[in-house]
Formats: structure tokens, C-alpha cells, sequence
């Protein structure tokens, strides 16, 4: 049995984080993998040791001082080295970093990976697991895309089979050049790890117990997701929710690893499983999540007979295209359709657009909302099941929301209302008090149980 275990930023923020990480470990003989973030907040209104990289860059750009930053950044080292009485020589090496970052030695890329680097060198001591540099296994192209069968290659011959501590983050490519991932990219240093061994579980250890089914600041108290497919993370995340780096999920997804999200704080919580092999029982939730995105914009275009003229939809588009700006939604009727698409990417060209597609289209009326708000209710056990899209509307007419606009996936895994910006709160709220109790998503055996006593009072 392989488990990745991957400890996000906050969960390796100080040597008590680092405690409760060697807990973690030892009380799981297959958790021997471990990779690890740059230390993280230790709590509001702190630094990320990246976040400060990054600014010691800027600084040199700009021919700023930044002997306190540097100086910041060793203490967090130094303390943690210090109260685990670890014996990695961190000054002297911190000390030879700094050296070489004022003579210019460093690149941006290098500069910033020394985040991870030290953070795993000071973890792999503490654990007792041999220290695995990213540069040796995690293989990039000289264009700064990751090379995946290189790296797979690499972790074969070069990875201790017995377990290691790897940074994330970053790789190098073939001379020995420092690349890194995107931010937040540890998550896919995790995911390609899991993939190039085989993984059986890939733990994503973070300062959450896994999804909750909806935004706290909006919902009081929603309750966490148990399990959850890659196809409705996509959508939560898509919508707004966010925990997991988007891209981490492919390379596992496609080997079939599932994903736990863990809670380094509280780790006796479930957290939330990622996998495609869904229940089937009644005590699967009716649905999973409600997420949404505020300011999008719907540009409606009505043409009498418009459903026997052939080509509108694609000229529309194709002014859309035109402007670079991506489409989200096309609600349609028989003589008009709607073509809804973020606020940000039609700032400068919203009306630019509308102009073109008069000329172009010819309709009988474009009229432009903005300001819409978009919520999606997702949940792999809606397909087929009657009543769930009945409830949604219900819970918003019946808190005097005006629905503008409703679509739903072809994979029928989310039901996307559109509502006004200001509508966005409450209408989150009402759906997701049909859905609920008060403490839990209700569960399947509960809309069959309504649904009998539906039919039994016809
Ligand atoms: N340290 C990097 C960042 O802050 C990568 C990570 O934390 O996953 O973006």
C-alpha cells in the first residue's frame, strides 16, 4: 500500500505544525512519501515564506533593500530548526542561499523553490526519511511545461523506494535549470507523484477537512462533503469553490488514484474522498454542493423567426470569438437566445460586441443585462431523479427570487440558475435549505420518502 501524503502551506507553517505532521505520519506505515509546501500563515495577517520570495525578487528588481526580508525569512527556518533541535546545518546553508541571491547568482524560478527546499530538508530530518531534491526526479522542457515521462523515469531510478520527503513545487529540466508549477503547484507535485508511483491514495493534507457543500461565509455551518467524483469537483471549482489545484487532479484522475482531503489540524476527520466509483446506496446525499460566481453578463438576441433561419447562433459566436472572449451559457428560445459570458472578459468590449452583432446579425432587438449572478447545484445523484430541479425552483419562488436564466449540464450533474447580483446570497441560502435539515444534505431515502407521501396524498 503507497499513500502520497502532501502538506500544504499552512500545514508546515511552524515546528508544532511539523509535530502533528510526524503524528500523521508514524500512525500509518504507508504513509512514507511525504511532499511538502513552503511554510505557510502561522495565522492572520503573516507571510507566506513564497509570498516573500516573490517580494525579494521584486526588491532586486527594483534595486529595493531587502536584507529584512531575507532576514524574516531565515527566522521562520531558524525557529523551526531550533525549538526540533534539528541538526541540518540550516544557518550556514541559509547563509550560502542569501550569498548567492545578492550576488545575483540566482534566477527567479531558483530563488523562490528555496521556499520548499529548505521547508523539506528541515521535514525530512524531522521524519527520519531521506530527503528527495524535486530537481533530481520532477523533469521539466526547457518551455516550462513538465515533462511527465522523463519524470516517471526518473523517480524509478533515483527515488528511495523506501520513502522520502520531496519538495513541491518545482522540477528542473535537463541541465539543471529550476522551473516551477504553477502557484499553488505543490498539489501537482503530489498528483504527478502519486501517478509515477502507483499510488493507492493520494492525501492532499491542508488546514480544512475536505470540501464543505457550500461557502461558510454564506451558509451557517454547511456540512462537508464525504465523497465527491472529479467530474462535480470540476464543477465546484469551476463555480468558485475552491481547495485543490485545478490541474493536480488530472494526472490522477486519469490513473484512477483517488484523493482524500485531510485536515492536518483535525486529522481524525474524515475529509472529503475524490473518486469516480460512486455509491449507489439511499444514503448518498441528493446533492453534493452549491457553488456560484457573481457578475456575468447575458447579451440577448431576439429575430422573429429566427428558428428558421439558419446561422445566427454561429455569427453571434463568431463575433464573440472575434474578441477573444470565452462563452459560457447559451439559454435559447424559439425566437431569441441569450449568450452569457463573464463581466471581466467583456469590460472594455461589451458594447464594441453588441454594435457588431446588430450589423452582422441583424435582429429585431440586443438588449444587454449585466450584473447576473450565477449558482450551480451539483450532485452526481440528481441524474434521473425527479423532483430535485422542482424542489430548487420552489426554494427560490418561494423567497420571492426571480430566476433569469436556467441550464443544465448534458451530463445533467448541476442545474445552473441564473439570478441577479444581489439575489446571490439568499438564493444560495434557500437552495440550500431545501436540500438540508438544518445540520445535514438530505438523503436520497428522504426525497423518496417525500416523494411517496407526494403520491399517496394524489
Ligand atoms: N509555495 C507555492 C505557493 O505558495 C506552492 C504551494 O504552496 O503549493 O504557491
Amino acid at each position: 500500500m503507497i499513500k502520497i501524503a502532501k502538506f500544504g502551506g499552512s500545514s508546515v507553517a511552524d515546528a508544532d505544525h511539523f509535530r502533528r505532521i510526524k503524528g500523521i505520519v508514524e500512525s500509518d506505515p504507508a504513509r512514507r512519501f511525504v511532499v511538502v509546501s513552503a511554510c505557510g500563515r502561522r495565522g492572520k495577517g503573516d507571510s507566506k515564506v513564497t509570498d516573500l520570495l516573490y517580494l525579494v525578487n521584486a526588491h532586486i528588481n527594483y534595486r529595493v533593500s531587502y536584507d529584512d526580508l531575507l532576514d524574516d525569512i531565515a527566522g521562520r527556518y531558524f525557529d523551526i530548526a531550533d525549538d526540533l533541535g534539528l541538526a541540518y546545518p540550516i544557518r550556514e546553508e541559509f547563509a550560502a542561499f542569501a550569498d548567492a541571491v545578492r550576488a545575483g547568482d540566482l534566477s527567479t524560478e531558483a530563488l523562490v523553490s528555496r521556499g520548499e527546499y529548505f521547508t523539506a530538508r528541515l521535514m525530512a530530518e524531522y521524519l527520519g526519511l531521506p530527503f528527495l531534491d524535486a530537481a533530481d526526479v520532477v523533469a521539466f522542457h526547457h518551455d516550462g511545461t513538465l515533462a511527465l515521462d522523463r519524470t516517471r523515469e526518473l523517480v524509478r531510478e533515483r527515488a528511495p523506494k523506501g520513502g522520502f520527503v520531496l519538495p513541491g513545487f518545482y522540477g528542473a529540466t535537463r541541465e539543471g535549470q529550476i522551473k516551477l508549477l504553477d502557484r499553488g503547484g505543490g498539489d501537482i507535485s503530489g498528483a504527478i507523484l502519486a501517478t509515477c508511483l502507483s499510488a493507492d491514495l493520494y492525501e492532499n493534507w491542508t488546514d480544512v477537512s475536505g470540501f464543505l457543500s457550500a461557502d461558510p461565509r454564506v451558509v451557517d455551518n454547511p456540512e462537508s462533503i464525504a465523497r465527491i467524483t472529479y467530474s462535480e469537483m470540476r464543477e465546484l471549482s469551476y463555480m468558485g469553490a475552491s481547495v485543490l489545484h485545478e490541474e493536480a487532479i488530472f494526472p490522477v484522475r486519469d490513473a484512477e488514484i483517488p484523493i482524500v482531503i485531510k485536515n492536518t489540524n483535525r486529522p481524525d476527520d474524515p475529509g472529503t474522498i475524490i473518486s469516480d466509483t460512486a455509491g449507489t446506496s439511499d444514503s448518498e446525499p441528493i446533492i453534493t454542493g452549491i457553488t456560484g460566481k457573481r457578475d456575468f453578463v447575458a447579451v440577448h438576441v431576439v429575430k422573429n423567426h429566427m428558428c428558421d433561419e439558419v446561422g445566427i447562433l454561429r455569427k453571434t459566436l463568431s463575433v464573440f470569438e472575434r474578441y477573444r472572449v470565452s462563452v459560457e451559457h447559451i439559454p435559447s428560445g424559439i425566437d431569441s437566445f441569450a449568450v452569457v459570458v463573464q463581466g471581466k472578459d467583456v469590460k472594455d468590449s461589451l458594447w464594441s460586441i453588441a454594435a457588431d452583432i446588430k450589423t452582422e446579425v441583424e435582429p429585431d432587438e440586443i438588449k444587454v443585462a449585466e450584473g447576473l449572478a450565477l449558482i450551480s447545484t451539483v450532485g452526481r445523484n440528481m441524474v434521473d431523479r425527479p423532483g430535485v430541479s422542482g424542489s430548487l425552483f420552489a426554494a427560490l419562488g418561494q423567497e420571492g427570487i426571480s430566476i433569469r436564466m436556467i441550464a443544465q449540464g448534458s451530463d445533467e450533474i448541476n442545474i445552473i440558475v441564473g439570478v441577479r447580483d444581489e439575489d446571490f446570497d439568499r438564493a444560495i441560502r434557500a437552495i440550500y435549505s431545501a436540500f438540508s435539515d438544518g445540520d445535514h444534505i438530505l438523503e436520497l431515502s428522504e426525497l423518496k420518502r417525500e416523494e411517496d407521501a407526494l403520491r399517496r396524498l394524489r
